[in-house]
């Protein structure tokens, strides 16, 4: 294939229609219903065929109907009161501005780096759920006003698109995107030349980078891309693809996308006078190299050294970890790693072995020769969460072996759930009906969501009988082109007009395709699905999408057996694989689902958000009791599969829970679904729908996550981040001073011996009184916490339910030994135990467990 350069000239607007160019770029148009209709307005037929796109739709109007439509009083002063709108949206005061979110200890800037970044289908920069979420954390952070700035890459093929070959395989395509036709600005030095970054590679080479922003409402998106003529044939290709190659391609992408993107904000800042952020959200390892470049440039700046560099870095960084899949997580040959910072590319003060032990496995059962970017990514953040409270849970498992010496619940990996952000997910018609009822959907607590009583069982019923038809309308020309795609001709076809029902009760399911995920559970007993499938009075329909990832055979061979069994001529009217899942298919798919099915293997998912946007449309989940909805199901807002949690044999454990999920669908799902009052309406169903939109409606957004993660993560973060700043960067160096003392002084820190009183009889109430000799070595009594740790004794011997009282100083005897005292309240009846122990303490560790020293009392 010849390297043909392609590029696209971007219309000029006559003067009186210019503002159209900064609605186009600006992507609030994709959850702002009303700039879309404008757009649409222009030539609805050309906007559906460029499929909703702005930029696109500009493109491709001549001169001549430019020429009309800027002598057309009423559209000019139309596009005048739009540009007006998002003027005000782009500069009011907002959440973050008023006392509510936090005041003063709020971060100036916060950056926000991942690895893809998934806002409107027009811009495919996404793989699945771990991008969606970045777009809608950018565009929450932008509704609530939070100073956020995105940091990612610009894939020259963004996410391959999926198709089907005739028996079911799935083929996979790169269309190659022009940034230039892309609603992208590139950003220019101040003579116009492209902005550049680079990053050293071994050998000599030179990669490097210009900047694309992405306008995401008010926040600016600065995606790097390495498609540039000053790179090499190879270095080119490093953002060739999202997540393309494995070992060092990807690293390099990693490379850029941390240490490039920590020098394109500084490009950014000097360019636009933005403030540098504050405070560093990773979202996921990948971009963990941020930290990296960050210490080499307080070592280089302020001539810091290595570990001081590190504290200042840590206190002011956030890594949030997605996945509880070990296989999931990036490590890279440690070797490979050492090329990227030695020899002809080492820092001075930045030595390759520090580098290295961020992310060495070397703890119990780690592999020594790897490098582990969610390792780095928790020894280079000083507050780190999973996304769902059991995901914390099992991350706080996951990484015991890094804080050895410390109780699970202690790990510090603290959890914030995920969200969904409404504007993009709830289907424009259905948030027509609610504006003014479901009130605002911008609150960041989400107070005032639904009223009960706001809506009646008919228009209720009715929007949602709408949404489930347009559902069907569009799978059926989606059935149509995949066939076509697949060689049918359309004399074969005839029947998908059929295909589906705007009345059959309509259950969804769409994710990526990893085994965990389980697509074809539904399929555990074949015939079993037929008959719910089939049912003459209580038919159940299917609508099934998703993409494997490229390298995965397994994958792709589930996604076959499912489309073989969905081409059956018994069945295909009711159950259809519709290829491509992206963006664009979920906004239809979920509004149109009455209930959205998920049956991960537990505790995989890490929290899920597909089914949070199915809720915001009325839709009421199926679920197994993982992520998110272990923690939301309540009873009466859908279902929970029982899981055969414990069963070993997996293929058994499949069979158990697939058959509780037909029982599920036929005896409770269907028989209510189709339950219907002398109106022809599913009255209790509707009541599930109100308690879902009332009780879940303001939990499951992104505004509620985005305000969490500036309450629970940003402002602290922020906070020790300036204390060790302090513009000389003193606490930074004292910090690092104290730790090194404390660890050259741990050896000799022990419990020497405890004694303790309490009644004959301990009741509940009474004080147990603990005396703690100690000694200290050369650490003073102010530099660690002697702890009582106490909770239930367990059947095997240990401490459950921990709870910890810090004793206080009494005395100090000579050589460094000490007595500690104070009071634990028995608070509750049973089998009570308790232990000493001695942890560092000062005020700038995040966590007690942060430097993972512990002695405890033998
Ligand atoms: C929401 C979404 C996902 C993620 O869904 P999960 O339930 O987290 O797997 C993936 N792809 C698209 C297109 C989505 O809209």
């Amino acid at each position: 294939m010849k390297a043909i350069r392609r590029f696209t000239v971007r219309t000029v607007l006559p003067a009186a229609l210019r503002d159209l160019d900064e609605l186009a770029l600006n992507l609030r148009w994709s959850w702002h219903a009303p700039t879309r209709e404008l757009f649409a307005s222009i030539d609805p037929e050309r906007w559906d065929a460029v499929n909703g796109d702005p930029v696109a739709l500009l493109g491709s109007l001549g001169p001549e109907r430019l020429t009309v439509l800027a002598a057309d009083a009423a559209f000019v002063a139309r596009v005048e009161a739009a540009a007006q709108d998002l003027g005000r949206y782009l500069t009011e005061p907002r959440w973050y501005q008023s006392a509510a979110a936090g005041g003063s200890e709020l971060p100036r800037t916060i950056a926000y780096f991942s690895p893809e970044f998934g806002i409107t289908s027009v811009l495919p920069q996404y793989s699945g759920g771990l991008g969606i979420l970045a777009g809608d954390h950018l565009k929450s952070a932008s509704d609530l006003g939070v100073p956020i700035v995105g940091v990612g890459l610009l894939y020259g093929a963004g996410y391959f698109k999926q198709a089907l070959t005739r028996d079911g395989w799935q083929v996979e395509t790169y269309p190659v995107l022009d940034p230039d036709g892309l609603p992208l600005t590139l950003v220019r030095e101040e003579d116009g030349s492209p902005a550049l970054v680079t990053v050293d590679l071994p050998g000599g080479r030179v990669l490097h980078a210009h900047l694309w922003m992405a306008a995401v409402g008010r926040v600016p998106l600065l995606l790097l891309d390495s498609n540039v003529p000053e790179n090499d044939d190879a270095a080119r290709k490093v953002t060739d693809r999202l997540y393309g190659g494995g070992g060092e391609h990807r690293l390099q992408q990693e490379l850029l996308l941390g240490v490039g993107g920590v020098r394109a904000l500084r490009v950014w800042s000097r360019l636009t006078g933005a403030a540098e952020p504050e405070v560093y959200h990773t979202n996921e390892g990948h971009a963990g190299f941020l930290g990296v470049e960050r210490i080499r440039e307080l070592v280089a700046a302020k001539g810091l050294e290595f570990d001081e560099a590190l504290e200042a870095v840590r206190a002011a960084t956030v890594f949030t970890t997605h996945t509880p899949v070990p296989a999931g997580i990036d490590r890279f040959e440690a070797d490979l790693v050492a090329q990227y910072f030695s020899g002809s590319n080492a820092t001075a003060g930045v030595p390759v072995e520090k580098v290295l032990a961020l992310g060495a496995e070397d703890y119990a059962g780690g592999d020594p020769t790897l490098f582990n970017m969610a390792v780095m990514g928790l020894r280079l953040g000083g507050r780190a969460n999973g996304v769902s409270l059991l995901h914390g849970e099992v991350s706080r498992g996951m990484f015991n072996a890094l804080w050895p010496g410390f109780d699970e619940s202690e790990v510090p990996i603290s959890s914030v759930t995920n969200g969904v952000h409404a504007l993009t997910w709830v289907d424009p018609r259905f948030q027509a009906l609610a504006d003014g009822r479901f009130t605002s959907t911008e609150a960041a607590d989400g107070t005032g969501w639904l009223r009960p009583d706001a809506i009646t069982d008919d228009e209720l019923w009715s929007i949602r009988r709408t949404m489930r038809g347009q559902l069907v309308t569009e799978a059926r020309s989606r059935i149509r082109a995949s066939w076509r795609e697949r060689g049918a001709s359309p004399a074969e076809l005839g029947w998908v007009e059929e295909a589906l029902s705007p009345e059959v009760l309509t259950i969804g399911f769409a994710r990526r395709v990893p085994t965990y995920k389980r697509l074809t559970l539904m399929l555990s007993d074949p015939e079993r699905l037929r008959a719910l499938l089939t049912d003459p009075d209580k038919p159940v329909q299917l609508i099934i999408a998703g993409k494997s990832h490229p390298a995965d055979e397994q994958g792709k061979r589930l996604i076959q057996q499912l489309v073989r069994f969905a081409d059956g001529a018994d069945v295909r009217h009711r159950i259809a694989f519709l290829p491509n899942y992206d963006i664009g298919m979920a906004q239809t798919l979920y509004p149109g689902c009455d209930v959205w099915l998920n049956n991960p293997l537990r505790p995989l998912e890490a929290s899920g958000t597909s089914g949070m946007k199915s809720s915001l449309n009325g839709g009421l989940n199926l679920s197994i009791l993982d992520g998110w909805w272990d923690e939301w199901f309540d009873g009466k807002n859908g279902w929970a599969i029982p899981t055969a949690d414990g069963v070993t044999d997996a293929d058994r454990r499949d069979d158990l829970e697939a058959a509780a999920l037909y029982d599920l669908i036929e005896h409770q799902v269907a028989a209510r679904f189709y339950d219907r009052d002398e109106r022809g309406l599913p009255v209790t169903w509707l009541e599930m729908i109100r308690h879902t939109l009332s009780t879940l409606g303001p939990k499951v957004q992104a505004t509620r996550m985005v305000a969490d993660y500036v309450q629970h993560l940003y402002a602290p973060a922020a906070v020790a981040g300036r204390a060790l700043d302090g513009g000389d960067l003193a606490g930074a160096r004292k910090l690092a001073a104290w730790k090194s003392a404390v660890r050259a002084a741990w050896p000799q820190v022990r419990v020497d011996h405890v004694e303790s009183g309490v009644g004959e009889v301990a009741q509940v109430g009474d004080p147990l009184h603990v005396r703690a000799h100690v000694s200290l070595g050369d650490l003073s009594p102010s530099d660690v916490e002697v702890q009582v740790v106490h909770g239930t004794v367990t059947e095997s011997d240990d401490l459950s339910n921990l709870r910890t009282l810090a004793l206080v100083h009494d005395e100090a005897y000579e050589a460094g030994r000490h007595a500690f005292s104070g009071d634990v309240t028995l608070d509750a009846s049973g089998p009570f135990g308790y232990t000493v122990r001695i942890v560092p303490k000062h005020s700038a560790l995040a966590s007690i467990a942060e430097m993972g020293l512990v002695v405890n009392a033998s």
